[in-house]
């Protein structure tokens, strides 16, 4: 392991860029930034087609830029939001993405799966501070991310519950420095989902409600099911792989149902550090914007005699197949964790629509996988060439298997 990040100068966060600012880290982000409003101007803010969620945070908020990636120009709207006096100057499609980060301090990158890698990297090659919520970018692009990232002097903050978690247990020496020559290992905690428990021959036949009800966070659909099949702490052994640049032997994952212990990491001397909080997205949002300082996020203090019990066991494959895949493909290397993450995404995409069984998640990532062969995952140009094949070959396979059950 090298010294990722905490011997990176930060400086103060003053006007923040918010990518994916109607989803559930976005808001969760709104809602920090609004218990400290002198300290952060909210600069732009990002969604993807949800015009009148946008519209009703810019009135709130006022930022400089709105971005409605998904929708071509629209007149009537941008009328609409000088009509309701906002100054706001809002922009359509995916390259007002790329302009939300370019004239701000930090950017939280909250949009959901690969299409959040462009404008991310984009601000990590500006050399912004980047706040990262979306795990997928380090997943399909972790190498050519990290190196654009260092060169370009930008400062990566985990938003991830789990980094997040292992970023505030890694040591330092008195200059503040990381020391991760004396690290055993990172441990990443997973609460198992909500099909933790079930019967197996059950999963068959959950449903999208079913596995989006997780029992302790509230988060977006597509990271709910990943929560459901531990494709999420897949895809976050990934990401931490990348982002404290340890060898994959040395990432574990443990399931602790009450979500409190966000993770630990573990020292050659057998002292283990926690980061221990209620389950709550506000408490490393917080984090990250205020770091090195602290500051009030919002989150109800943690009552660990209320709570009772920590719990702890390991995670069972056969149940979490997906687990297993993610690790495989992080072992594999090159091209291959940009192609688990596509056909993940064709697959949870097909099965929140009800055309895919929950079980054949697991399925189509693995048949795809087996189909295509990975590559030198060096340049982003032979990344997005990995991730488009992979949803061609993910969509095909989900077809058969449509066909078959008709
Ligand atoms: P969400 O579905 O609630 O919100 C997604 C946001 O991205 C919305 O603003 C949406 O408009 C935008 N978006 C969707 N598709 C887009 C596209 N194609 N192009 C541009 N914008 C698009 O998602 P979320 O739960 O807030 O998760 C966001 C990211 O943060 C994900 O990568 C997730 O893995 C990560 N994350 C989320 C949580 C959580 O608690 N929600 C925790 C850790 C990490
Ligand atoms: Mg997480």
């Amino acid at each position: 392991m090298t010294e990722p990040l905490k011997d990176r100068a930060v400086q103060r966060t003053r006007d923040l860029a918010i990518l994916g600012a109607t989803g559930s880290i976005g808001c969760s982000t709104l809602d920090v930034v609004s218990r400290h409003p002198d300290e952060y101007r909210v600069h732009a803010l990002t969604a993807h087609t949800s015009a009148d969620e946008l519209e009703s945070l810019c009135v709130r908020h006022n930022p400089r830029y709105a971005v409605l990636s998904g929708l071509p120009e629209d007149t009537a709207l941008r009328r609409r939001l000088r009509g309701a006096g906002c100054p706001t100057e809002l922009l359509f499609g995916a390259a007002g993405l790329l302009q939300a980060v370019e004239e701000c301090d930090a950017v939280m990158a909250a949009i959901v799966g690969a299409a959040g890698l462009a404008p991310t990297l984009h601000a990590a090659g500006l050399g912004k501070q980047v706040l990262l919520a979306n795990k997928e970018a380090l997943v399909m692009a972790g190498p050519v991310f990290m190196r654009k990232a260092r060169d370009a002097g930008a400062v990566l903050l985990p938003i991830d519950s789990e980094h997040n978690a292992v970023f505030q247990c890694l040591p330092t020496d008195a200059s503040g420095r990381a020391k991760v020559s004396e690290v055993r290992r990172i441990l990443l905690t997973a609460s198992g989902g909500p099909f933790r428990t079930a019967p197996l021959e059950k999963l068959g036949a959950v449903t999208p409600d079913e596995a989006c009800a997780h029992p302790n966070w509230s988060m977006g659909r597509k990271i709910s099911v990943d929560s459901a099949t531990m494709m999420n702490k897949g895809l976050e052994v990934i990401e931490a792989r990348w982002l404290f640049d340890v060898e994959p032997s040395r990432i574990e994952v443990v399931i602790h149902p009450q979500s409190i212990i966000h993770s630990l990491v573990d020292y050659v001397d057998g002292s283990v550090i926690a980061q221990l909080s209620n389950p709550d997205m506000r408490v490393p949002i917080a984090h990250a914007l205020a770091y090195p300082r602290r500051m009030e996020s919002g989150a109800k203090p943690l009552d660990l005699a209320a709570i009772g019990q920590l719990s702890f066991e390991p995670p069972d494959l056969q149940r979490f197949p997906c687990l297993g895949l993610a690790y495989a493909a992080l072992r594999a290397g090159g091209t291959a964790p940009a192609i688990l993450n596509a056909a993940n995404e064709v697959a949870v995409d097909a099965f929140l629509r009800g055309r895919l069984g929950y079980t054949a998640i697991a399925q189509v990532i693995e048949e795809v996988l087996g189909r295509l062969e990975g590559g030198e995952a060096d340049t982003l140009e032979r990344v997005l060439e990995a991730d488009r094949s992979a949803r061609a070959c993910a969509a095909q396979c989900v077809e058969n298997r449509t066909e078959r059950a008709a």
